[in-house]
């Protein structure tokens, strides 16, 4: 049985006085942004909204008034996803009416109630290694993805390490500080650190423990500005590819997939007549869609004659990607490789293990999910509306769809003639000031315009990378040397606490 959905929602007062339902607006980690709520496909903040739930409780549809926290309305969420899936899985009986979210537990004989739902209050004493058991008991009743539960196991169990066997209810805002400051001299990225963070904050709170640490209290991290290929780049990729390999990444081009949902694409997903590609659940594979919800979207008729021509080739495949017989593994390793050949790599990336991206396949530019926002970034740019484009992407919030449309905006021929306009005549009369003046200065202008636009840096001036020129066209450029290691991250996972929304910042 499909979990019935619980959805958040926060109610704002407009000018013209009607109170309309909205969807909140959440950030990069999978949080939601106190006020802030999606109107008319834009963020604005409401000062004060407050957040409402609605689910279905005995067949008829229910919601619940919360307060402004959204801190309160996800926990409040996540305990009526626990009762979902323990009905699920036959741990309560159907009949059951699903508990108010915000009340008490609800009074089910003890044998019903589902484990991991008891709240703080109800064993003051629970220790910490107790509270551990039955969160990972929760994790695999509410069936949430073997990378999901690994990263919250994996961040939980470090903490009672670090912090000890105490009663959960004492736990402070200083164990977690003393948590974070021992990841950063691991050490681990701000990112990583305050992901952690909030897994264990959602651990915490999923024993009502929810005060512990207020989100504006918690480390933060420079989310990375989204960004897209752009046609050069793709093309002289492209060119420097065997056609396997440009195959693989023509296919993520086109069809704007989630890194698993390539590597599971079956032959049956593909309609070569109606011309378009399902992501489908393929439980007996192992696979299930990102929120549970498969979509369908068209294919361009250049990659349909590729894989026509693939399918030909290979009768026998089940899998439309890598060898056929298994969901390929490597498609990361091979866009790395891919990208060092092609000269393309920016030439600041240093691994932990001191590999430079100059001579290693080991970018940090180069990424699968790049494709996916280039996807749409030419699709916008074609005119593909932003609600079409969300359905397309599998998005459960327009909000993601806005972050990766932005791109196509700030790239489009209409913000371009804003800077012209507005630099234009200022720089063009400086240039002409200088020619008059008699070359000084011109040199450096005019290397700008030799160099290729393309090769990153090259391997005859290993020490400068081109990009270090474009940037600069007065002013000698000095060639820096990377500052500090670009590590491979693990994409944040939304919380497990039921919020089948959507994925975290950088898996959208
Ligand atoms: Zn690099």
């Amino acid at each position: 049985m499909k979990n019935p959905k619980v959805r958040i929602y926060i109610r704002v007062k407009l000018p013209d006085g009607s109170q309309p339902f909205l969807d909140p607006v959440w950030s990069a980690n999978r949080q939601i942004k106190k006020g802030w709520a999606i109107i008319d496909g834009t963020p604005k903040h409401f000062p004060g909204a407050v957040y409402y739930l609605r689910y279905a409780r005995e067949g008829k549809r229910v919601w619940e008034r919360l307060t402004d926290d959204p801190e309160q309305a996800l926990a409040a969420k996540q305990k009526l996803d626990v009762f979902h899936a323990a009905v699920s899985v036959d741990l309560i009986q159907r009949n059951v009416p699903a508990p108010i979210a915000t009340a008490t537990p609800a009074p089910t004989p003890a044998a019903a109630q589902p484990a991991a739902s008891t709240s703080a209050e109800d064993s003051p004493a629970l220790k910490l290694t107790g509270a551990v058991d039955r969160y990972k008991e929760f994790l695999s009743l509410a069936n949430k993805a073997p990378k999901t539960r690994t990263a919250y196991e994996t961040a939980i169990d470090t903490f009672v390490k670090q912090c000890g066997d105490k009663a959960i209810s004492d736990v402070t805002a200083h164990d977690l500080l003393r948590f974070a400051d021992h990841l950063r001299k691991r050490p681990n990225s701000d990112r990583t650190v305050a992901n952690k963070i909030n897994y264990i904050c959602t651990f915490l709170a999923h024993f009502a423990c929810d005060k512990v640490m207020p989100y504006e209290q918690r480390p933060r991290f420079v989310p990375k500005e989204p960004d897209a290929y752009t046609q050069e780049e793709l093309a002289a990729l492209f060119a420097a590819c065997a056609p396997e390999e440009r195959f693989l990444f023509q296919f993520f081009l086109a069809t704007g997939f989630r890194d698993q949902e390539a590597a599971f694409a079956t032959w049956r997903d593909v309609k070569f007549d109606a011309k378009e590609i399902t992501v489908r659940a393929k439980k007996h594979l192992g696979f299930t869609p990102k929120d549970h919800e498969e979509r369908t979207a068209p294919l361009p008729d250049a990659l349909l004659d590729s894989l026509r021509a693939r399918r030909r080739e290979r009768p026998d495949s089940l899998f439309i990607l890598g060898n056929g017989q298994k969901p390929s593994r490597h498609m990361l390793r091979i866009l790395k490789r891919a990208a060092l050949r092609a000269k393309l790599n920016c030439g600041e990336c240093l691994t932990k293990a001191k590999k430079s991206c100059r001579t290693h396949a080991v970018c940090g530019y180069w990424e699968l999910h790049k494709f996916r926002r280039t996807y749409a970034t030419i699709q916008h740019e074609a005119g593909v509306s932003a609600p079409t484009l969300q359905k397309r992407l599998g998005h459960s919030d327009l909000e993601t769809t806005l972050r990766y449309l932005a791109i196509a905006e700030r790239r489009s021929k209409e913000a371009h003639d804003k800077v012209n306009l507005a630099f234009g005549p200022l720089l063009t009369a400086s240039v002409a000031a200088e020619s008059q003046l008699g070359g000084c200065g011109m040199t450096r202008h005019d290397e700008v315009h030799k160099l290729p636009r393309i090769a990153r840096y090259t391997t005859e001036s290993p020490g400068i990378p081109a990009r270090a020129f474009s940037h600069s066209v007065s002013g000698p450029s000095i060639p820096k040397e990377p500052e500090q290691g670009v590590e491979q991250e693990i994409a944040p996972e939304p919380p497990p606490d039921g919020r089948q929304h959507q994925l975290g910042a950088d898996n959208p």
